[in-house]
Formats: structure tokens, sequence, C-alpha cells
């Protein structure tokens, strides 16, 4: 596998190297806070110079003139070596996110899905849209051209798969890119600029500082000389992203929080074997991954006839499910990514309880797991809108509960909530799916399901879950700029002008 670089994590211009400023960051196992790795601490001046080595990438190399047939075949050869390290990258995202082994190993199929689907999606695309301009003396093209340097940010919940939403459209767009991952977990995407050099990707296309948010994040996003900003993390840092990019007018992407309902019905649960799966699936909508996920079921909104019995055979459950270290047999559930995760979660917990919420199950740290992050799957029933536990996202393992009587209900409980990021509605009434899929203002509705994505579809929210799209075409479409060739074959006088 690509081979670690001890605190030479900083990639500029093809050259592994140390942060100018000779800091560094421990990389912290949540399962057990002791330190794992050695980072370099980059900062502004590390930023500049990888902008610098983008630039010149981006004018003077071959990458954006590159025939999108071998831009597509270099991502495809990007896929193959992520299949082939899969053990020990999906070992390595385990151990830095604390995620389990299996979930990691998943994360990795999904970047390699990434990246061939972008491979596809860009390879069989016509070279330009012929406009017809009414006239046989007009040739009118319109052409994409990659937008130049991008910044890519991102966080430490999806660490890989989240950077390879934005790296796999950019390079097939012909882009060069600088990109920031969290400062939490920066080991797997360090690992991929390996796996990109490999691949034969030229030097300077492909940069990395790891390095704080308030340095390199901030510095990336007012950058002059950065034609694009993506960003992947939470509301405020979201917003101090587009504040910093506005004067220098540069194209932004944000991909921030969510709220999200998961609304049943009763007569999702009529018989044994769906209440089974809609319980299971709340389940899953909530705690995988600790509740670290933007997109969450955080929200259960239940039918009154059901709720007793739903949410007792769920809190049942969530006090069942196994917490340890990812990499340990039987585990089900990893800990938080850092201590700050679990005080913000107690904090959440402890003023949702103050403001009448009713505990089911959790709301408070396990027994015998050590010094790691761990927090216990929490059921707070009784909630209501007014409660900042209902309203903020918690990014935890917490699951509120609220319940609806009517179908107008159950839909203006799900919208209300400044995010828009995704929703699930749970109902055996194929009409009333359809119905409120239809009146979600969610950027992902679900039914009968929660939690999956396809690379085809895309991916982003509505609201204050953020700005533009990820995956799909649209996906593609955030790293391009459009140019409208038009060429007159028989030019004359327009004589506009008397004289
Ligand atoms: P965060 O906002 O703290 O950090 C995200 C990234 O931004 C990090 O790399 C961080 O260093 C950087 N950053 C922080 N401040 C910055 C600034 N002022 N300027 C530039 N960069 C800055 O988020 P996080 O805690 O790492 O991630 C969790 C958040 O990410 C949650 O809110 C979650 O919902 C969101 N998220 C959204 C999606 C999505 O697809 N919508 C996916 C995953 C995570």
């Amino acid at each position: 596998m690509a081979r670690q670089h001890e605190r030479r994590t900083i990639h500029v211009d093809g050259e592994w190297r140390d942060a100018i400023s000779g800091a560094t960051r421990d990389i912290i196992d949540p399962a057990d806070a002791r330190p794992f790795a050695v980072v370099a601490e980059g900062d502004e001046k590390d930023t500049d110079l990888a902008v610098e080595a983008a630039r010149r990438a981006f004018h003077e190399g071959d990458w954006p003139h590159t025939p999108v047939t071998e831009r597509a075949a270099l991502l495809r050869r990007v896929a193959d070596l992520l299949v082939r390290d899969r053990e020990e990258l999906g070992l390595l995202e385990s151990r830095d996110a604390g995620k389990t082994l299996e979930e990691g190993r998943v994360d990795i199929d999904c970047v390699a899905d990434a990246f061939r689907y972008f491979a596809d999606l860009v390879a069989a695309e016509a070279p330009g849209r012929v406009v017809d301009a009414g006239s046989s003396d007009i040739h009118s093209v319109v052409v994409h051209e990659p937008v130049g340097v991008c910044a890519l940010i991102t966080p430490w919940n999806y660490p890989l798969l989240q950077a390879s939403w934005k790296i796999a459209p950019a390079l097939a767009a012909g882009n060069t890119f600088v990109v920031k991952p969290s400062e939490i977990t920066p080991l797997t995407t360090i690992a991929l600029i390996d796996l990109l050099t490999e691949a034969g990707l030229p030097s300077g296309v492909a940069n990395i500082v790891t390095g704080p948010g308030h340095s390199v994040g901030a510095r990336l996003a007012e950058h002059p000389d950065v034609d694009l900003v993506s960003f992947t993390g939470g509301l405020a840092s979201g917003v101090k992203v587009a504040q910093a990019a506005a004067p220098s007018v540069k194209k932004v992407a944000l991909e921030l929080g969510g709220k999200n309902p998961n609304v049943v019905f009763a007569d999702a649960c009529a018989t044994e074997a769906g209440f089974d799966t809609a319980v299971d699936q709340a389940l899953n909508a909530a705690f995988i991954h600790s509740g670290q996920v933007c997109s969450a079921g955080s929200r259960l909104i239940v039918e009154e006839s059901i709720r007793e019995r739903f949410v007792a055979e769920l809190a049942h459950r969530a006090a069942k499910i196994r917490l340890g270290r990812g990499t340990d047999a039987g585990v089900e559930c990893g800990p938080l990514v850092s201590e700050q995760q679990r005080a913000k979660t107690e904090s959440y917990v402890a003023s949702a309880l103050a403001e009448g919420a009713v505990l089911r199950t959790g709301g408070k740290r396990p027994e015998g797991l050590g010094d790691g992050y761990f927090y216990e799957p929490t059921v707070l029933d009784a909630c209501h809108r007014e409660m900042r536990v209902v309203r903020e996202e918690v990014f935890g393992p917490v699951l509120t509960v609220e319940t609806f009587r009517t179908e107008d209900e159950a839909v203006a409980l799900a919208n209300d909530t400044e995010y828009g990021l995704a929703g699930a509605v749970w109902t055996a009434d194929a009409g009333r799916a359809r119905r409120v899929a239809g009146r979600l203002r969610h950027g992902t509705v679900w039914i009968n399901d929660f939690h999956p994505y396809l690379p085809q579809a895309e991916w982003g929210g509505f609201g204050k879950s953020g700005v533009g799209r990820e995956l799909g075409p649209a996906g593609l479409a955030e790293y391009r700029e459009s140019k409208h060739v038009y060429q007159n074959l028989a030019p004359k006088p327009v004589r506009w002008f008397a004289g």
C-alpha cells in the first residue's frame, strides 16, 4: 500500500514535505485516546505554496488539456488501486475515524465507486453541445472547461469518501486542486495522494496541506488565486468559508449539516415483519457510526398510535448495540471521534433532559471501555420543536422522538428545520408515500428505506444544508465553466453606426 509519511504529510508539486514552521500534530485513536500517528501541521505559508503549485500545473501543465478518455482511464486506475489497498485503507479509516472495520471497508468501496462513476460519466459525454443559431452561417457550440484551481475542504466523519466526491469530479473535469482534510482524520486522504501519483497523475495537479481549519482552510477559502472552494462540514464553518470566498468571487459549493426526519406511519408497522424492519432501520438511521453522519435520522417522527410499542422496542435494541474499538470482532459501533464531540453530545442530552425530554435508554458513557470517547446510544422521548436537541445538529448517537396524528402534522414536523439534507417516510400506502415524499423539503427522500445513496444521483441539501450538489451530473458540473463559442462563417459589416 501507499507508504505512510511520518510527519511529511504536505504534498506540493509532487514532493512530500514537512510544514514550513516545523509544527506537527498527533493523530489520536478515538478508541483509546492515544496518539498513533504524527502529521505535519501546515499553516497559511504551506497553503500559499500549494496553491501556487496547483496554479502552475493548471496554466503550464498538460492535465487540463489531456483528452477525457485519458483522464477517465487514470480515474479507473485509481479505483483499481483503491480495491487493491482496500483492507489497509479500510483499517486506517477505522482507526482514524473510530468506525468499525467493516464500515471502513465499505467506505473504500464507495470511494472506488465514485472514481469509476466520474470516469464513466466524463468518458461518455459529447465534447460540446451544438446550439441552433437559426442561420447556416453561424456555428455555435457550448463546451465545458475546467474551473481552474480547486480548494477542497473535508470533514472527519467520512474522510476519504467526502474527499473522493470532490477529487474525482475535479480531476475528471481537468482541474488542479489543493485538498485540506480534517485535521482530526487526515490519514486516508494522505494515502490517496500516493495512489493518484501511482496511477500517473502529473506533479502539481494534486496537492494536500494538512492542518487546521482556521489557518489552512480559511486561507484556501479567501485565496485570490483559488477559483473554486468546495467545502463539506458544519454550518458555522460553512458560513465562514462563504464569507471568506466572497471578495474574490470564487465558485462556492457547501455541503453542510442536517437534522433529518424519519417519519413512521402506523400502517408501515401493521405486520410483524413491517414493524421489525421499521424499528431496525430507525436504529440504523440514528446510530450507525455513532450518529456522526450528516444524513443521520436523528429525529424520529412516529404516529401516536404506535409510539409506545415502537419506542420501547427501539430503546430495547439500542441498549444492546455492542460498543467498542472498531477493529474488535463483534463490535457494532465505535467511539465518537473526539473528546470535544462527546462533550458536545453530553451537553445536548443534558439540555434536553432539563427541557423535559424523557430518557428511554443511554444518556451516559458506557462502563469498562477505558479512555476512548464512547457514548451510549441514546433515545430521548417526549421531545418537541422548541428543544435545542430537536433543532440543532448533535452529530452523536442521540435520537429524539416526536409524534403526530395526521399526515399534515407529520409533514409539518419533518419540514420544521432550518436544514434540509435528507429524510425518510415509512408507510404501506403507496399514494401516501408519494404525497409525503413530494412535500418534504430535503435533498434526498427515502421511501421505506434510510441512508442509501447512489453515485449517479445528486447529493446535497435544501436550506442551510448547503449550496450546490455532489455526485451525479450536477456534481461534475460544479467543477466546470461552460463556454459558448460562436463562429460567424460569413462575416459582414453590421452598419449599426452610420460612419
Ligand atoms: P467542521 O466544519 O468543523 O470542519 C470541516 C472542515 O472544515 C475541516 O477540514 C476543518 O478543518 C475545516 N474548517 C473549519 N473551520 C474552517 C474555516 N473557518 N475555514 C475553512 N475551513 C474550515 O466540520 P466537522 O466537524 O469536521 O464535520 C462535521 C460536519 O460536517 C457536520 O455538520 C456534518 O453534518 C457535516 N457533513 C456534511 C456532509 C454532507 O454531505 N452534507 C457530509 C459529511 C459531513
